[in-house]
Formats: structure tokens, C-alpha cells, sequence
């Protein structure tokens, strides 16, 4: 963008934000969910097991507590003489139900008690002899009862279900108590034929005492005889009737677990379904946020990238503008139409490069006139360096350099250089007569008059006063001689104001010609002769120009060429 690197770039600042909103919002989704979707499974769970539960109940009600039901009220049947063993054992029959295998009634005897008097066995295939066997049982249980036990015979599983009746009467005044004991021998395999129920819940079976009766769960033995042990068992048998459920632990596992006892059997029935089991379909939902995870991630990096794509590239687009401003570029192009603050700063960005634009020209222009205004006013103090500001002609010091640098010109070229040395005549008388600033004027009109005659080459200096020089430049002496006659006459000829007024009737001035090398050596000496020529002038009456005369060693010189001359001639 810049040479300046972006440190932390726009694009990572966006999708940290949305990333960070997008996990609040999963995690937050995924808390409710699973919270939900879990009370949802165990609801589920302990509906499947009081479903179970209560088929169980069907089951053993129809079977057993309808059994010991109809028994109870036989024997009172049979206390009251209205119903015999013999009839009892009818109405028993009358059943036929293939989960009775065995029915045993007995009938503890008052002058003998715990002697039990087999009086019927009432399956067909017939146990063996039992009396003993279940006088045992009587004698070992009888304050359990009912009580319930398993057994195995001839490769079968049973349950046995042991209860007595006890009677008070009177008979011909005479109390007498009776107790009638029944066992009942029941095909395990037709009682509870529960793993046919299609249930998820495992169902065991207890006694009142804890004691398994029945188990198709694969929970260790062990543990589920713990379990009767625990309160949530213990309240079921103190409460019967009423479900009981809880999350129990059973061994390294988990299970929701609901108990309930039946009313008169004595029989409590336990259904579990494994937390894992009721949980089962929660790791899939956390698999499904991961995946949700990822491709929020990636969502929210793409939608990041976008974001700050649409707002840091019209930024660098002004970036780069900018950097070509500062290269002094003011011909930029903001193509940045959107609507929104970036549009807004682009369109002030394009108004600003346009109001430079203006100011620069402004300034440009400004740096015109000032160097122009610099230029003039140089050329001016230039000219004021070397010129009178009386007349406009050349200074003295102007006067001083220019014929130095003429000198040193001739003695590379070997052309001569000129002076015509003027001087007004009777000036002071002007002055006295016409006053100073006539004077002054005249001065003037003396410049403009001579300016008129001389070349644009020969150079035309106030030395002073009324005194001025005029240098002339690649003229031989004949040419330097017509033209101070030229000079001359030009001047008497032009009618100066208050002219007439002059000693001659007109304005004239006398002129000393020199001219180097011819009649000097250097500036000083071009001057010396130029001025005796002048005075010489003076002397001879004004209004006339005088040459110089020759410096002695050069007059020698002639004089002894002259001989030469002669003498080879
Ligand atoms: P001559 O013919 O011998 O040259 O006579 P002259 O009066 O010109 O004598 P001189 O050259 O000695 O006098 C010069 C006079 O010029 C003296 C002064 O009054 C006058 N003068 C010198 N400079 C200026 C000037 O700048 N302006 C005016 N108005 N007069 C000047
Ligand atoms: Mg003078
Ligand atoms: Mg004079």
C-alpha cells in the first residue's frame, strides 16, 4: 500500500470480530441445543422406562397378583366350608396358564407345626417329591413371606413363589387359628418374557429384600444387588406404586434408572437405559458444531476478506493518489463512486487535489511575476550601476571598465580604440543666464542630440559635469576624424533652447580626439591626450575638435621609420 506497512492489516481486525461473534453465537447454540436435546433423551428414557415398567405390571399382575388374589379368596372360600381342596384346585386349573408350572397348597398343622401337608401338585409332568423340600423352604422363610426364590430343574429356570394365609376362627366356640401355605412354581421363560418388548430399558427384578429374581441386563450381578441397597430402592418399597428415578452409577457406567414396587406381590421391578445409550445421538451434535465451527471460520474469513476488500481498496487507491500528489502529480482520477463516508472522503480528496491544482497554478504564476518583477528590477539597478540617471548615458565607472576591456580587446584584434573627449562650451554662462535646471535640461537634450549621431557599438559617457566621452570601437583614425567632425557640426546645427543666447549664437562644444595605440599606451594615457586635444581645442577658439598629439617614443619612432623608409627607397 504504502511504504508504510500496515501492522495490524483491516481484514484480520474484521474477521477477528466476526469470528468471535459468530463461536458466541455457536457455543450459545449449541449449549441450548444439547441442553434441550438432552432433556428431551432422558424425558425419553424414563418414558421408556415406566412404559416398560408398566407392561411389567400388566404382566405380573395378570399372572401373579391376580393369582395370590384368587387363592386368598378361595381359601376363604374354603375356611367357610363353601369351597373344598378339591374345588380349589379346579378353580386354580381353570387358568391353564402355561407360566404355572406348579401350584403346592399345604396346610401347616396346628398339633404339629412346620409339618406341611402336601395336598395337590398340580402340573402335569410332575416335580419330584417336594414336601420335604418346601417344608424346608417354609421353615427357613416364613417371616418373608411372600417370598420369591429361582431355581433351575431339568435344564428350566423357575420362580418360585411362596405365601401363607392365616386364619383365626371360631369353631363350636373354640379359637382356633389355620394357616393355609401355597407355592407356586412359575416357567421363568413365559413369566417374564420382557426382552420381547422391543424396549431400550434392560428390566430386573427383585424381591422386596433386594434379592434378583429376574435380570436380562448385562450389568454385573454385583452391582445390582448394590443397587437394591441404595435409598432410591428403598423408598420405591417403602412407597409402593410410586416411580422412583434417578441417575444411578453402576460400575464405571451410567444409568437413568427408574424403580418401582408392586402393590401385593412384593415384587420391584427396575428398568435402566444406559446414560451413554439415552445420550447416544449428543456426540453427533457436538461432530455437527465442529463442522459448523468451520465452516463459520471459513464463512466469516471470506466474509472478512470481503468487507475490508470493499473498504481498504478504494483507501488504497486514494493512498497511491496521495503518494503521487507528494510526487507533485496533481492530474489524479478518483474513481470511487460509492455512496457511503469513503465516497465522501474520496469526493473531498478530489475537490482538495483540484483546489491544489489551482493554488499551484496561482503560485506558478505568482513565481512568474515575481522572477519577471526580480529581472527588471536587476536590469534597473544594473542600468543605475552604470548609468547617469541625469542624462541616461554611461557613468564614469561604467566609462572606467569599458574602455579597459576595449584596450585589451585591441591588443588581441589589433584594431584601435577611439575617444572623443566633448566638453559644452560656455556652459557655466548657460547655467548663469537660463538657471540650473535649464541647464540640467539642456544636459538632456546634449545626450539625445549625440545619441542621434553615434553608432549603436561606440559608447557614449558622462564623465562629469558637462563633459562627456564618446568610445569608438574598430574605427581606424581617418574614420574617428570624420566623426568628430561629424559630432561637431550635428551639435552646432541643432537648435538647443536658449542656444542663441550663447557666446558663438549657438550651442557648441569643443571635442579631443585620441585614439590607442596611436597616441597612447592605456586608459590613463587615452584620457590624458584626449583631454590636452580638448584643451587644445579650447584654446582654439572652441566649436572645434583636436587630435591628440603623438607621446614622444612614439613620435621617435615615426621619425626613425621615416628614415628607414628613405634610405631603402
Ligand atoms: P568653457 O567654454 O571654457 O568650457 O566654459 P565653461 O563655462 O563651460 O567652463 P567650465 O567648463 O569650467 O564650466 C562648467 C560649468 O558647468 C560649471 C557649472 O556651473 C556647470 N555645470 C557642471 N555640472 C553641471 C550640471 O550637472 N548641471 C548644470 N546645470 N550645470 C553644470
Ligand atoms: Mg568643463
Ligand atoms: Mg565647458
Amino acid at each position: 500500500m504504502n511504504s508504510q506497512q500496515t501492522k495490524f492489516s483491516l481484514k484480520y481486525k474484521i474477521f477477528a470480530v466476526i469470528f468471535f461473534i459468530q463461536l458466541t453465537v455457536i457455543s450459545i447454540f449449541i449449549y441450548a441445543f444439547v441442553k434441550s436435546f438432552k432433556a428431551e433423551k432422558l424425558t425419553a428414557a424414563y418414558e421408556s422406562n415406566a412404559n416398560t415398567l408398566s407392561l411389567i405390571k400388566q404382566r405380573l399382575e395378570s399372572k401373579i397378583i391376580l393369582l395370590i388374589e384368587k387363592v386368598r379368596s378361595s381359601t376363604d372360600l374354603i375356611e367357610k366350608n363353601q369351597l373344598n381342596a378339591s374345588g380349589l384346585i379346579e378353580t386354580l386349573q381353570q387358568d391353564k396358564d402355561k407360566a404355572v408350572a406348579a401350584v403346592y397348597h399345604f396346610e401347616d398343622k396346628s398339633d404339629s407345626p412346620g409339618q406341611l401337608l402336601k395336598v395337590q401338585q398340580l402340573n402335569k409332568s410332575g416335580f419330584p417329591e417336594m414336601t420335604v423340600y418346601l417344608t424346608q423352604i417354609y421353615k427357613a422363610t416364613e417371616s418373608q413371606f411372600p417370598y420369591f426364590w429361582n431355581f433351575d430343574y431339568q435344564g428350566k429356570s423357575y420362580t418360585g413363589l411362596g405365601f401363607s394365609l392365616n386364619y383365626n376362627l371360631a369353631i363350636n366356640e373354640k379359637q382356633m387359628s389355620k394357616k393355609h401355605v401355597f407355592f407356586f412354581f412359575f416357567n421363568q421363560a413365559e413369566l417374564f418374557t420382557f426382552k420381547n418388548s422391543g424396549g431400550v430399558a434392560d428390566v430386573v427384578i427383585y424381591d422386596k429384600i433386594g434379592k434378583i429374581l429376574f435380570s436380562e441386563s448385562d450389568i454385573d450381578p454385583d452391582e445390582l444387588r448394590r443397587f437394591a441397597k441404595k435409598s432410591i430402592f428403598q423408598s420405591a418399597v417403602q412407597n409402593k406404586n410410586i416411580l422412583q428415578v434417578s441417575e444411578q452409577a453402576m460400575g464405571k457406567l451410567k444409568f437413568l434408572v427408574s424403580v418401582q414396587a408392586q402393590p401385593l406381590g412384593d415384587l420391584v421391578v427396575a428398568t435402566m437405559i444406559s446414560t451413554e445409550a439415552a445420550f447416544q445421538g449428543v456426540s453427533k451434535v457436538y461432530i455437527d458444531a465442529i463442522y459448523l465451527t468451520v465452516f463459520s471460520v471459513l464463512f466469516s474469513y471470506f466474509l472478512a476478506s470481503f468487507l475490508s476488500s470493499t473498504i481498504t481498496s478504494p483507501l488504497r487507491k486514494l493512498a497511491t493518489q496521495m503518494q503521487n500528489i507528494s510526487k507533485g502529480d496533481l492530474d489524479v482520477v478518483v474513481d470511487i463512486k460509492t455512496q457511503d463516508e469513503i465516497g465522501v472522503l474520496a469526493s473531498n480528496f478530489k475537490q482538495m487535489t483540484l483546489d491544489l491544482k489551482v493554488s499551484k497554478q496561482d503560485l506558478q504564476n505568482l513565481n512568474r511575476d515575481l522572477e519577471q518583477k526580480v529581472a527588471e528590477r536587476t536590469a534597473q539597478l544594473e542600468e543605475l550601476t552604470i548609468k547617469d540617471p541625469l542624462t541616461g548615458a554611461f557613468n564614469r565607472r561604467y566609462y572606467d571598465q569599458r574602455v579597459t576591456e576595449e584596450i585589451a580587446r585591441s591588443n588581441r584584434t589589433g584594431n584601435p580604440v577611439g575617444l572623443l573627449y566633448l566638453d559644452i562650451d560656455h556652459f557655466k554662462k548657460y547655467n548663469d543666464q537660463n538657471g540650473h535646471p535649464e541647464g540640467d535640461q539642456l544636459l538632456i537634450n546634449f545626450v539625445k542630440t549625440l545619441k542621434s549621431v553615434i553608432r549603436t557599438s561606440d559608447y557614449l559617457c558622462r564623465l562629469g559635469g558637462e563633459e562627456f566621452c564618446v568610445i569608438t570601437v574598430d574605427t581606424p583614425l581617418q574614420g574617428v576624424e570624420i566623426f568628430a567632425e561629424k559630432v561637431r557640426s550635428h551639435i552646432y546645427a541643432t537648435d538647443f533652447k536658449y542656444g542663441e543666447k550663447q557666446p558663438l549664437g549657438r550651442l557648441s562644444a569643443s571635442i579631443g580626439v585620441s585614439m590607442y595605440p596611436q597616441f597612447s599606451s592605456d586608459p590613463a594615457t587615452l584620457m590624458k591626450s584626449a583631454d590636452e586635444a580638448l584643451y587644445r581645442a579650447k584654446q582654439g577658439g572652441r566649436n572645434c575638435w583636436m587630435l591628440a598629439e603623438k607621446p614622444m617614443s612614439a613620435a621617435v619612432n615615426d621619425i626613425l621609420n621615416d628614415i628607414t623608409k628613405k634610405k631603402v627607397s
